[in-house]
């Protein structure tokens, strides 16, 4: 049997933690060796500490594995953190000082200078910034982000039309899932049979985050992309997808059969590059009435996402809807590909190898 590189998980009981453990728990590079979460947790089997909301049962190497208190006492050199937004700062911080590699989900780190903000298929160039960031921080370890679940959607949908033919305007109403506020999340006396006009934060993390993401990586530092994007968004009834309508308006003005190439030829540089890549990252229906929740959040084990309806928009130029898995696209299923590329790099292996003489040669 290959040699496994042991990692652990913070936030170990929310949303996004118990994402990342169905998603790891037969990874063939990692193995799940140690969970984290708040001191209402610390002490217990994971299976007590945990309301389990996976569909799966709880697998059995984890059920019994001791909740951690999130210090920096990890065996594990490389943890995955789901962790909530008002603790995530300061813990994940802490932890990249003691040496630890940091997959972050949360948004605290995301708009630092030197912390990549990746899409491995969009802008896998910005893991660049990691040198500088431990250099900046005087660090041993290094924290890495993925975006926002909406703009983690938003960004690969618009990754083949701002490649191929420049981008200009952008104007994107966000349809949210519950399951994106975490566990218990939205009182469903507020949000059944309803819509919440309101996200905290959200629009503009969106709106942010995507320059951010779509910027250049030049001399250890990002540009951000020149475009504007208008975001407004909506919690809707839905267990789990975020459903965006968009608009834009392209730099070159082209034909819909040249942005459908775009996408194809999108999948084509991209598919089964990582472990855990989609064949392919965007579906494309000709249908006027998908992509649903109902019926496409599981597209390629929730990797992938799906755009329908393509057509002419008269105010910008074209627009479109885009649907996917806000756990897991849009978060845990990122983060795990951030992870399998650092490894593909050389950067994690390199890395633990030699502060930590943990040897994942086999993996190679
Ligand atoms: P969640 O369900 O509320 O889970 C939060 C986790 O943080 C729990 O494991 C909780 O542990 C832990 N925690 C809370 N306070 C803590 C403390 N003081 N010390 C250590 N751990 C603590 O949230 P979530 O939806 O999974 O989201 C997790 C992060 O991912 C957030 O930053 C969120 O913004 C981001 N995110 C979420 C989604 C999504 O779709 N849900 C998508 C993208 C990004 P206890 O159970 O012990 O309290």
């Amino acid at each position: 049997m290959k040699s496994k590189i042991k990692i652990g998980i913070l936030g170990c009981t929310g949303a996004v933690g118990q994402k990342l453990i169905s998603l790891l728990y037969n990874h063939p590079m990692f193995e799940i060796a140690e969970l984290a979460a708040s001191e209402n947790s610390a002490g217990k089997t994971f299976e007590k500490a945990v309301l389990w909301k996976e569909q799966i049962p709880i697998p059995s190497s984890v059920k019994s594995l001791i909740v951690k208190n999130c210090l920096p006492k990890f065996e594990s050199k490389l943890l995955f953190s789901g962790l909530d937004s008002r603790v995530a700062g300061n813990i994940e911080m802490e932890l990249a000082k003691y040496g630890y590699i940091i997959i972050s989900n949360s948004k605290n780190h995301r708009m630092e200078e030197s912390v990549p903000l990746i899409i491995p298929e969009v802008n896998s160039s910005h893991f660049g910034l990691i040198k500088s960031q431990k250099k900046k921080w005087n660090s041993e370890g290094f924290i890495v982000t993925n975006p926002n679940c909406s703009t983690i959607i938003l960004a690969i949908s618009l990754a083949p039309l701002y490649k191929k033919f420049g981008l200009k305007k952008i104007i994107v109403t966000t349809l949210q899932a519950v399951s994106g506020a975490g566990y218990p999340g939205v009182p469903s006396y507020d949000i059944l049979g309803n819509v919440i006009p309101f996200i905290k934060d959200e629009e503009d993390k969106i709106e942010k985050e995507t320059l951010k993401i779509f910027g250049k990586f030049k001399k250890n530092k990002i540009t951000f992309a020149d475009l504007k994007i208008s975001a407004l968004c909506n919690r809707v009834p839905v267990k789990n997808g975020h459903t965006l309508s968009v608009s834009v308006e392209t730099e070159k003005k082209v034909p819909k059969e040249k942005i459908l190439n775009s996408i194809v030829n999108f999948n084509k540089t991209n598919n089964n590059s990582l472990h855990s890549s989609p064949k392919n990252i965007i579906d494309f229906f000709e249908q006027f009435d998908r992509p649903q929740p109902m019926f496409d959040i599981n597209n390629h084990n929730g990797m992938g996402i799906t755009i329908g309806n393509i057509r002419k928009c008269n105010v910008l130029d074209w627009k479109f809807t885009v649907l996917g898995h806000n756990l897991i696209r849009g978060a845990a299923g990122t983060a795990v590909l951030n992870a399998e590329w650092l490894i593909k790099n050389n950067l994690t292996l390199q890395y633990l190898r030699n502060k930590f003489n943990i040897n994942g040669a086999e993996l190679k």
